[in-house]
């Protein structure tokens, strides 16, 4: 009874001519009516995607923003309130590239949630342990303790809008992905712990899995019980495959 949800991360990736090609070919795809499909371009592309995509049922999320939601004197950012105003739909939050490239805190992860959702958008948020943190039996720890966060500042009634995606790095880029079992496992955990919170709003979050998802492994991860369809990020760079893994949700 829960939507998939496919999302595309396409990342730092793309020129103008690319861009303009894959959405051409994305608009070619035949999409299943009973899945929710996003892209997420850089910034610089997201005019182009969206004027490529209006035709279409694909609607458009925005990488990153800033903390804060109106204008102002803050060079370089682009607000949620832009981003809202521009026509985006969702917005990720918690990349573990932003958490561990960039350095994002837990707490600039929240006010970057809050700012989404005040703004009229449905945060995206990516939760995951390292290889390390799985290897040394910390995955729940870390994971429901980045969940938690957002839950105490915020309340758990937010996941009735917002989305999780569970990616661990170890899966993200790399090729590896975690099996079928393993993703389950994760996202089991997480809905029973916002299920402990409010039974209601465990049960109609959506929770995608991300990390190495193509077409030859989606459907075997989307069969799962607990998992609403995907987060992807190589995969989605090429029109056809994301379409296959569209189908597959
Ligand atoms: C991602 O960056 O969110 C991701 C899941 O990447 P990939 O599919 O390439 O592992």
């Amino acid at each position: 009874m829960r939507r998939p949800l496919v999302a595309g991360n396409w990342k730092m990736n793309g020129t103008r001519s690319s861009v303009a090609e894959l959405t051409r070919d994305l608009v070619r795809q035949v999409l299943p009516g009973s899945v929710d499909v996003a892209v997420f371009p850089s910034l610089i592309h997201l005019d182009m995607a969206m004027h490529a995509l209006a035709s279409g049922s694909i609607s458009v999320g925005a990488q990153n923003c800033a903390e804060e939601s109106g204008q102002g004197a803050l060079t370089g950012e682009v607000s949620g309130g832009q981003l809202a105003e521009f026509g985006c739909r969702w917005v990720l939050v918690g990349h573990s590239e932003r958490r561990l490239v960039m350095g994002e805190s837990d707490a600039v992860v929240s006010r970057k949630f809050a700012t989404v959702l005040a703004s009229g958008m449905s945060p995206v948020l990516c939760l995951g342990e390292t290889l390390e943190q799985r290897r040394s039996g910390k995955t729940l720890e870390v994971v429901l303790g980045q969940l938690c966060r957002i839950i105490e500042d915020h309340g758990v009634a937010v996941f009735a809008n917002a989305v999780i995606a569970y990616e661990p790095v170890w899966a993200i880029g790399t090729g590896l992905t975690a099996t079928p079992g393993q993703a389950q496992e994760v996202h089991a955990a997480i809905r029973g712990y916002l299920a402990n919170e409010d039974a209601a709003v465990a049960e109609i979050a959506r929770l995608l899995y991300g990390g190495s998802v193509k077409a030859e492994n989606a459907a075997e991860l989307f069969a799962m019980a607990d998992i609403d369809g995907g987060l992807i990020g190589g995969a989605s760079l090429k029109a056809d495959e994301f379409g296959a893994i569209c189908r597959a949700a």
